[in-house]
């Protein structure tokens, strides 16, 4: 377990919950075995998801990007505009 902990946030409008990953709740998936379930620890929903890379960003990160520096996970917006790899025509 040497993963850092990364951000956080649950996506029930009622909840709002946002932290580290290290304060999630987890059970062994039964349908998955080797697969931990991850519930809010707030509303115990399994409505959390990661979040983008920006610090004060909470939107889901639904882009990966390489960058020079690292992959970069944001949300659509932040997605990081200067190495955005020329898309290759096939
Ligand atoms: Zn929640
Ligand atoms: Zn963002």
């Amino acid at each position: 377990m040497s993963d850092k902990p990364y951000k956080m946030a649950c996506s029930d409008d009622n909840c709002g919950w946002i932290g580290d990953s290290n304060k999630i709740l987890t059970a062994p998936d039964p349908f998955n075995p080797g697969q931990d379930l991850r519930a809010c620890p707030d509303c115990r929903y399994q409505t959390l998801h990661t979040c983008c890379d920006e610090p004060l960003c909470y939107n889901q990160d639904t882009c990966g990007t390489p960058t020079p520096t690292g992959y970069r996970r944001t949300c659509g917006k932040h997605v990081p505009k200067l190495w955005r790899s020329p898309s290759p025509t096939t």
